[in-house]
């Protein structure tokens, strides 16, 4: 187990901010796990590829740093695989991994940076797959009852860019590994609009997984930037979720407010199109600023600190709280300690 003091942060958070913990520790199995002192919630930080996560303050306590590898087949039979994955995976190699073995179900996730262990926080989803139809369970170490726990999907509560871990129980859990269900047989998930265009475009009619994969990622580094080049946590605020009667009310004012219904009672509305809408994008703030190519996305332009950052999103939230009458959620952790608020 490797300890640093007063380790920086900056190489280990895509939005390449320059904050500093007291203390970090690399987790690499489970056994480690147990070596570990008290995680206090409100000092210590659980970091993985620092790719959903904006640090505005310093830690004070430790950050431990998952890097528990392994990937394996537990089980299966002639339809499905039930996949073992460590937390500290990188999750597009898992992806690339499961294409070599056959495996199918994640070509739509493809190229989504971080580590397998954050993928449930947010049942991270892109181009209409989310991890939710692919999760079986979740392992980790429970800090409160200190003991393992396995969650299954159902436990995990998994929603919208929303989970038990990133509501409910926040700071509760050390995920150590997550279980999926892999299909032998591919059938591919074309209706995420821009997706089919992609690969008819290529003269493909009947793809591959192979090729939804390499679409998938083709879209991604054609429309969002790269975190080596503009520090970034890809989207910054999620779509918000409206009742059935606040929407109407607001498509009222609003008619061309692009929308998708989530379920009977509720629809999703684009956060992009409203901060365009207020003329934010390409908005700058000290080294801050909204993509001018992506409006969800908050950039680090020139040694921005995590407040320039915390900032702009602040403004971005009054102008369209103020045109729309809506709030809009931040989807990276904001690490925040109370006396940097700015
Ligand atoms: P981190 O940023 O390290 O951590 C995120 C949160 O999870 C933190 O609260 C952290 O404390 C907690 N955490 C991490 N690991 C553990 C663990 N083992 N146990 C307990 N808690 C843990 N997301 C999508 O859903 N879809 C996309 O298409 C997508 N595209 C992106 C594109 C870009 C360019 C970027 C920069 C980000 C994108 N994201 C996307 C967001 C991000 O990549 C995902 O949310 C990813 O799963 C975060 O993984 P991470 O390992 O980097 O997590
Ligand atoms: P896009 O395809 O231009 O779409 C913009 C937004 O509209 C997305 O937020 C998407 O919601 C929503 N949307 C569009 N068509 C939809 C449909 N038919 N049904 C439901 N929602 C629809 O988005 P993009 O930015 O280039 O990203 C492509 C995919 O990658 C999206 O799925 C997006 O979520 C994902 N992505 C996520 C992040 C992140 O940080 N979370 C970053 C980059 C890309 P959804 O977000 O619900 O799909």
């Amino acid at each position: 187990m490797k300890v640093v003091e007063h380790p920086s942060l900056l190489a280990l958070n895509t939005f390449g901010i320059a904050a500093h913990a007291r203390l970090m520790v690399e987790v690499e199995n489970e056994e480690d796990v147990l070596s570990l002192p008290r995680f206090d919630a409100a000092q210590d930080f659980v970091l993985g590829g620092g790719s959903n996560v904006l640090f505005v303050s310093d830690v004070p306590g430790t950050v431990l740093l998952n890097r528990i590898s392994g990937i394996e087949v537990i089980a299966q039979d002639g339809q499905q695989a039930l996949v073992e994955v460590g937390a500290g995976e990188i999750w597009h190699g898992l992806v690339t991994w499961s294409q070599r073995q056959g495996l199918y179900g994640l070509e739509n996730l493809a190229l989504i940076p971080g580590l397998a262990g954050a993928a449930p926080m947010q049942n991270i989803g892109a181009y209409g797959v989310e991890l939710a139809s692919l999760l079986d369970s979740v392992t980790a170490w429970d800090w409160q009852t200190a003991s393992w726990a396995v969650l299954d999907r159902e436990q995990c509560c998994l929603g919208y860019r929303d989970s038990l871990f990133k509501s409910v129980q926040v700071g509760r859990y050390f995920i150590t590994s997550i279980r999926l269900r892999l299909q032998k047989k591919f059938s591919a998930q074309l209706h995420y609009p821009g997706l089919e265009e992609e690969l008819h475009g290529a003269g493909i009619r009947q793809p591959t997984a192979a090729d939804v994969c390499a679409a998938v990622i083709r879209l991604r580094q054609r429309k969002l930037p790269d975190p080596a080049v503009a520090g970034n946590a890809g989207s910054f605020f999620k779509n918000p979720l409206l009742g059935q009667d606040r929407f109407e009310i607001l498509r009222g004012e609003f008619p061309t407010l692009p929308a998708w219904p989530m379920d009977h009672q509720r629809v999703k509305v684009s956060a992009a199109w409203m901060v365009e809408q207020c003329g934010l994008k390409g908005y700058r703030h000290n080294g801050a600023a909204v993509s001018r190519r992506h409006a969800l996305v908050l950039l680090n332009r020139h040694r921005a600190s995590g407040l320039d950052i915390w900032q702009l999103a602040r403004h971005v939230q009054r102008e369209v709280q103020l045109r729309f009458g809506i709030m809009l959620e931040p989807e990276p952790r904001i690490y925040l300690q109370s006396d940097s608020a700015g």
